[in-house]
C-alpha cells in the first residue's frame, strides 16, 4: 500500500502517518524529517535545505526527489509505504507518476489557518533531545525547562509566526493543486480535523476502511 499525507504544516499529518505506520506495519517518509536529519548531519543536501527551511519555503524539486528515492530503495519499503510531506508541488506528484509510483490513495487532513497558525507558534521544542510541547495543550512541567533532559527548550525556526504564515502561503500556492491532481484520479479522500488526535485518527481509519482499535 502507497499512502499519502496531504494537509498544511502543523495539520498532525506527522502523528498520524506514525498511527497508521503501527497499524498498517509500513514505514512513513517524512521529507521533513529526512532534511531535519541533513541540516544536523551538515551533509550537502542539509546545506541547501536549511535555508529553505528557514524561510518557510520549499526545497528544490529535483534535491527532494533524489533524496525520497534513495529513501525508498531500501528494503523496508518493499511492502509499501506512507508519504509525509511529499509531494509538495505538482511537480513532485508528477515525477512519482512518471517514476512508476503507484500511489493508493492520497488522504487530506483539512484544518484552517487560524488553527495552524496558533497550534504551530505554541510549539516548543527541545533542541537536545527533540521533545515536543504545546503552551496550551502539553506544557512542561517547569516553564519553558524539557521535561526529558532539563534544557530550555525553544521555538523553532520555522515555527515562527511569519515563518509560519510564509509556510502556509506556499501550502495554498504549491500545495494545493497536488490534492486537485489526485481527487481528477479518483484517488482523494478528506477528513476533516478533529477536536482530539484520538477522534481524527478514527475518522481517517474510517475513511481508508481500517478497523480501529
Ligand atoms: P515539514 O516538517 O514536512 O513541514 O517540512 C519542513 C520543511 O522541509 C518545509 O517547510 C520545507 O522547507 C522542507 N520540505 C519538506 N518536504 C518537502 C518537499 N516535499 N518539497 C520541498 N521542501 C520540503
Amino acid at each position: 500500500m502507497i499512502l499519502i499525507l496531504l494537509g498544511a504544516p502543523g495539520a498532525g499529518k506527522g502523528t498520524q502517518a506514525d498511527f497508521l505506520s503501527r497499524k498498517l506495519g509500513i514505514p512513513t517518509i517524512s521529507t521533513g524529517n529526512i532534511l531535519r536529519a541533513a541540516v544536523k548531519n551538515g551533509t550537502q543536501i542539509g546545506l541547501i535545505a536549511k535555508s529553505c527551511m528557514e524561510s518557510g519555503g520549499l526545497v528544490p524539486d529535483d534535491v527532494i526527489m533524489e533524496v525520497v528515492k534513495e529513501r525508498l530503495s531500501e528494503p523496508d519499503c518493499l511492502k509499501g509505504y506512507i508519504l509525509d510531506g511529499i509531494p509538495r508541488t505538482i511537480g513532485q506528484a508528477r515525477a512519482f507518476e512518471s517514476d512508476g509510483v503507484d500511489i493508493d490513495t492520497a488522504l487530506l487532513i483539512e484544518i484552517s489557518d487560524a488553527e495552524i497558525e496558533t497550534r504551530i507558534t505554541g510549539r516548543r521544542n527541545c533542541p537536545v533531545c527533540n521533545a515536543i510541547y504545546h503552551i496550551n495543550t502539553n506544557p512542561p512541567i517547569m516553564p519553558n525547562i524539557c521535561d526529558k533532559c532539563g534544557s530550555d527548550v525553544v521555538i523553532r525556526k520555522d515555527d515562527e509566526l511569519e515563518t509560519v504564515k510564509n509556510r502556509l502561503k506556499v501550502y495554498h500556492q504549491q500545495t494545493k493543486p497536488v490534492i486537485e491532481f489526485y481527487k481528477s484520479k479518483s484517488k482523494l479522500k478528506i477528513v476533516d480535523n478533529q477536536p482530539t488526535i484520538e477522534i481524527t485518527a478514527e475518522a481517517i481509519n474510517k475513511a481508508l476502511g481500517i478497523a480501529h482499535k
